[in-house]
C-alpha cells in the first residue's frame, strides 16, 4: 500500500490545475483517480482497481485527509488534499473558458436533471453533449454512446469502484478527453445533498460531517479507514 501512496500526485492544486488546463487545450487524454482509503483498500481485493492504481499514465490525486496524513507518516512528500468536488468545479469553469464539451453520467435521475440545468444556466459556453442517470440497466451502452460523442470532459458519478472500472474498460477507445470518477459530487453540486460547512472542510473534518449526516456510513468508514491505517502501520514497521 505504501507503494501506491508514493505514486500519488504531490504538487499543489494550483499546479494540478495548470497541468489539466494544458491537457484540455491540447486535446490530451487523462484519467484522474481520486484516492482515499476506500480506493486503496478496494484495490487490495479488486484486480481491476489494482491495475488502475498501478497504471503510470493515470493521475492519482489525494482526495482524503487520511491519504495526506498517511503519506506524511511514511515520509512521502505530499502538498495538499485535492478533492473530486473541487476538481469538478475547476473543470467546469475551465471548459467554460475554453468552449469545450462535456458528458455527465451518474447519480439519480432528478439529481442529474438538476445538475444539467444548472450547468446550462451557469456555464453558457460549455457544450453539454448529453447526460444519463446512473441507474440505467445497460451502463456499457451509455459508454458506447459517449465514445461516439467524443467529449472533452467526461464526469462519471457511479461511486467507487464502478465509476473507475467503467472508465478503465473504455478509455483506450477514446482519442482525447479528461475522465474522472466523482462519487457523490453531482448530489452536492445540484443541491440535493449539502457539502460540509467551511469549518469542517478547513479543519479536515469533512469525513466526520458526512458520517454525522449519514450514520450508515460508519460501517463503511470502519471497514475501510480503520483497516487502512492498521495496514499502513504494519507495512511501515516491516520497512523499519
Ligand atoms: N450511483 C449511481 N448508480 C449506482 C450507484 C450509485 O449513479 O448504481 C451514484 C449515487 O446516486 C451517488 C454516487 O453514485 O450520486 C455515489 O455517491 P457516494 O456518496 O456513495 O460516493 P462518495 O462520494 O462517497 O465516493
Amino acid at each position: 500500500m505504501i507503494e501506491i501512496l508514493s505514486k500519488i500526485y504531490n504538487k499543489n492544486f494550483e499546479k494540478f490545475k495548470q497541468h489539466i488546463s494544458k491537457s484540455i487545450r491540447e486535446n490530451k487524454k487523462e484519467f484522474i483517480i481520486t484516492v482515499n482509503p476506500e480506493t486503496i483498500m478496494i484495490s487490495q481485493t479488486n484486480k481491476v482497481m489494482k491495475e488502475i492504481l498501478q497504471n503510470e499514465n493515470f493521475i492519482l490525486v489525494p482526495d482524503g485527509i487520511s491519504i495526506v496524513k498517511s503519506c506524511q507518516m511514511c515520509n512521502i512528500k505530499i502538498k495538499e488534499r485535492i478533492t473530486g468536488i473541487d476538481i469538478t468545479k475547476y473543470l467546469l469553469s475551465e471548459i467554460n473558458k475554453q468552449n469545450k464539451s462535456l458528458y455527465l453520467f451518474g447519480a439519480k435521475k432528478e439529481v442529474i436533471d438538476n445538475f444539467a440545468n444548472l450547468i446550462k444556466n451557469k456555464y453558457k459556453n460549455i457544450k453539454l453533449l448529453g447526460f444519463t442517470d446512473g441507474y440505467v440497466n445497460d451502463k456499457d451502452k451509455v459508454f458506447e454512446k459517449i465514445i461516439k460523442l467524443k467529449p472533452d470532459i467526461c464526469l462519471v458519478a457511479l461511486g467507487i469502484p464502478m465509476q473507475e472500472e467503467i472508465i478503465y474498460k473504455y478509455i483506450d477507445r477514446f482519442e482525447k478527453g479528461i475522465f474522472i470518477g466523482v462519487g457523490g459530487t453531482f448530489d452536492v453540486l445540484s443541491g440535493y445533498k449539502k457539502r460540509a460547512p467551511k469549518f469542517f472542510i478547513k479543519n479536515n473534518l469533512e469525513w466526520l460531517y458526512r458520517i454525522a449526516k449519514e450514520p450508515k456510513r460508519i460501517k463503511r468508514f470502519v471497514k475501510y479507514n480503520v483497516k487502512f491505517y492498521i495496514q499502513i502501520l504494519k507495512e511501515k514497521n516491516i520497512d523499519n
